[in-house]
């Protein structure tokens, strides 16, 4: 399908609903049922999955090549700026609006949901709901509908989980900040253009002396490192990113010294809800393909979906997705700490066991290439560490648990 033929179904199903001007309300009471605009958008994803990306999906990942084209395509769709504000660029929808369309894409190709994930929760609705309006004009225009890709720089070789250890440190200097340190694992940090990067300006107050930075990914002193090679959602591009003596004007800071951490963990809750949807479509994409398969399969003279093992384990596979999917979407409408890292954790982990289900089904050919199932494996496997390991999210459930109940 041609993007223009794309642009036009998108703009004319999208813009005949007549949203309003101002962005959606992110909070509302919790409903099951999408709103017409949310199913607008997952009637355009699906379709744009369906015919156009879930074909070139086993070729992606087998090549590891990052989906130029796609981005593309969902630039001209508005959905690399779904969340932001109309005024720079965006379509105003809510976080559920973009979480269904993850999900969507997921489905079709995981590595797509997962670039468009990090690049909306993590980088354009930092922007959009933090930056200035000059910082907007130079760091989110052209990323909403420009086609620049937007990172995300928190992790570290010696801080992942453990953030308050960041190394990174910023400096002032003038009418500047110097930017010296090492960032880990920035998705899209390959072709991006610009990325928010997390740095220490006193190092002796732990998370207390963290800064966020708009840093163009093209400013000297900028290394960026070799694209790594990963086990799942290979069309995704990861690097390391060296930072030495990099100059950005003082005005690059968002918000003030010593905000760093809770911008992050702020962004983190948003993007969990994006990882959380990314899982749901993958484990989607499993149900499909184990259906589609034992639905043809014949052993013992049946189909597969006559054999009780079999019926039994697409039945789990089922319960576990629609599962996943209530708490992902409860947790778009109603983004907490809590209802976030719930949602990460328990998508992160039926995609796991939905996919490794999915292989069994499939046989022998479970572990072939030529199938999608050992894909479908492989790339749920990362939902339960990037955006925040599994592990800690149980932590944090347990913690707002106790918290809530005076118990802490
Ligand atoms: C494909 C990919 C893309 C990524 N993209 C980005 C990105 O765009 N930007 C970015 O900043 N980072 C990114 N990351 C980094 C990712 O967020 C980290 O890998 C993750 O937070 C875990 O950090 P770590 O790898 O250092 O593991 P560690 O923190 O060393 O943890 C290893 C293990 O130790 C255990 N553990 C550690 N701490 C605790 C604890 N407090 N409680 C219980 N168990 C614990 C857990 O079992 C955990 O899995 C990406 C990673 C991958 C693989």
């Amino acid at each position: 399908m041609a993007s223009g033929a794309l642009r036009n179904t998108s703009k004319l199903g999208l813009s005949s609903l007549k949203w309003p001007r101002t962005m959606f309300p992110q909070s509302r009471a919790f409903s099951a049922h999408l709103t017409e605009t949310q199913c607008a958008v997952q009637d355009m994803t699906r379709k744009f999955t369906e015919e156009y990306l879930k074909p070139k999906a086993g070729q992606l990942d087998l090549n590891g090549r990052f989906p130029f084209e796609p981005i593309k395509k969902l630039t001209d769709l508005g959905l690399m700026g779904a969340t932001a504000s109309e005024d720079n660029g965006g379509m105003g929808l809510d976080y559920l609006s973009l979480a269904v369309a993850i999900e969507e894409l997921s489905r079709g190709c995981a590595s797509t949901g997962m670039i468009l994930a990090i690049h909306n929760f993590l980088y354009v609705n930092l922007v959009n709901e933090r930056g200035t309006y000059e910082q907007k004009e130079r760091f989110l225009n052209n990323f909403t509908n420009g086609g620049r890709i937007g990172c995300f720089a928190l992790s570290e070789p010696e801080a992942g989980s453990d953030v308050a250890n960041i190394k990174t440190t910023a400096t002032s200097d003038g009418d500047y900040w110097v930017l010296n340190g090492k960032k880990s694992w920035v998705t899209s940090g390959v072709e991006g253009s610009a990325t928010v990067v997390f740095a220490t300006c006193d190092p002796a107050l732990r998370h207390k002396g963290l800064a966020c930075f708009l840093v163009p990914l093209d400013a000297e002193g900028v290394f960026r490192g070799k694209k790594e090679s990963l086990m799942g959602v290979r069309a995704s591009t990861a690097c390391d990113l060296t930072l030495a003596e990099v100059r950005i004007p003082k005005n690059n800071l968002v918000g003030e010294v010593g905000e760093g951490f809770r911008i992050a963990m702020a962004q983190l809750d948003q993007a969990r809800v994006g990882i959380a949807a990314h899982a749901v479509g993958i484990a989607q994409a499993a149900l499909d393909t184990a259906i589609n398969y034992a639905k043809e399969r014949v052993a013992f003279g049946k189909c597969l979906t006559r054999l009780p093992s079999v019926k039994d384990r697409l039945t789990d596979m089922c319960i576990l997705i629609e599962s996943a999917r209530l708490l992902t979407y409860r947790a778009a409408t109603q983004v907490s700490t809590k209802n976030s890292a719930m949602a990460k954790y328990v998508a992160g982990k039926n995609a796991a066991l939905v996919a490794d289900h999915c292989v069994q089904i499939l046989g022998g050919r479970g572990l072939s290439t030529n199938y999608p199932a050992e894909r479908h494996y492989r790339d749920a496997r990362g939902t339960q560490i990037y955006g925040g390991v599994t592990d800690i999210q149980k932590r944090l459930v347990g913690h707002y648990l106790l918290k809530e109940n005076d118990a802490l």
